[in-house]
């Protein structure tokens, strides 16, 4: 959802001036570095990579933006648009500004000359959503992985893209436990997953990843404390796996004990 936003406002544009407002987020590169590389050139294309988005510039440097949990972009006009929170901001020469924008400083910014090294250094697992991700190879990722398929659809590093509310989501639609081991799903258990993890992110991308605009149906929309199951009505529970708080339908995902 970021990446079109950037894709609509920013692309094209050259960067007359770079301001860091939290140096923290920056990793890997100075912030000397960062404005260098950053100030005179523009975005001509992005790309993603599960929670990572990646900006080319002219030089074909790329600038990798992840944003936590609350992180966002605001392309703005008006000083008075400007996010409370931005921690960079780009200046364009159309007079126009992209704020990168974080209430909780959660996310990072850095830099990378090659995606395919950045990706092998930081040994992630294939996008969720790209095509290459066949059922034979999502299969492949989970078959008879030991532990539960909670963590294992939220580890980065097995698939990418994948955080706690939308593991849920997933889960929830595929009528699986949290708790479920990974080694239990037999090939068509999987298949189904597979087919149902793809659909809840694209539902999700196609409605601006925005809960207001999910449909009703999804877990998402009511996973709260008095939350209850948009499908039948059941108070929706609150189960502790691997450390994270799942919301289930203990009726529509029975518990595999
Ligand atoms: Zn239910």
């Amino acid at each position: 959802v970021i990446r079109r936003y950037l894709d609509a406002t920013s692309l094209h544009k050259t960067i007359n001036r770079v301001e860091l407002r939290c140096e923290q987020l920056i990793q890997g590169v100075t912030s000397r570095e960062f404005r260098e590389a950053l100030a005179g050139q523009s975005f001509v294309s992005t790309r993603r990579h599960g929670k990572w988005l990646f900006a080319e510039l002219d030089s074909h440097i790329l600038l990798i933006l992840h944003f936590g949990m609350t992180g966002r972009l605001v392309y703005f006009r008006d000083l008075e648009k400007d996010p409370d929170h931005d921690r960079m901001l780009l200046a364009f020469d159309n007079g126009y500004q992209l704020a990168y924008d974080s209430v909780r400083r959660l996310g990072s910014i850095s830099l990378t000359e090659s995606v395919g090294q950045w990706l092998e250094e930081k040994d992630l697992g294939p996008d969720a959503l790209n095509s290459s991700l066949s059922t034979d190879g999502f299969r492949r990722l989970l078959t008879g992985r030991r532990g539960m398929i909670k963590p294992a659809l939220m580890n980065q590093k097995i698939i990418a893209g994948i955080g706690n509310a939308y593991s849920d989501e997933i889960l929830f639609q595929a009528g699986i436990h949290p708790r479920t081991s990974a080694s239990e799903l037999d090939e068509d258990r999987l298949d189904e997953l597979h087919a149902t993890m793809k659909e809840v992110l694209q539902v999700a991308i196609d409605h601006q990843a925005d809960p207001a605009r999910l449909p009703d149906d999804f877990i998402l929309k009511h996973r709260r404390k008095d939350g209850h199951c948009p499908v039948c009505g059941t108070d929706l529970m609150r189960v502790k796996v691997s450390g994270r708080t799942a919301y289930i339908c203990p009726n529509r995902q029975p518990d595999p004990e």
